[in-house]
């Protein structure tokens, strides 16, 4: 038995919501539903925001994903205790 033959499915390029970069477009037989950065077919891998795999672009949803750690936070500086004025 044949198989039916599945028509390859365009995702129209995006941009990145976070640096501008031009995302796809894809090509693709089988469309994964979105549902986690890891599922999107147009992934800035830069800023980890992928877009939803709908094919109108109104529709598509930016999902972040996991950043990679950055470095260290600076420490907030220590909470110091009220001075109290020396007493005579
Ligand atoms: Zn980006």
């Amino acid at each position: 038995m044949k198989r039916p033959h599945l028509p390859m499915v365009e995702l129209p390029h995006l941009r990145c919501p976070g640096c501008g970069k031009h995302l796809g477009p894809v090509k693709a037989r089988n469309i994964p539903l979105a549902e986690k950065f890891e599922d999107c077919l147009r992934r800035c891998e830069r800023c980890r925001i992928g877009a939803t795999n709908a094919k109108n672009p109104a529709k598509v949803r930016f999902i972040q994903g996991v950043k990679p750690p950055e470095a260290p936070k600076p420490e907030p500086a220590p909470e110091t205790p009220p001075q109290t004025p020396p007493q005579p």
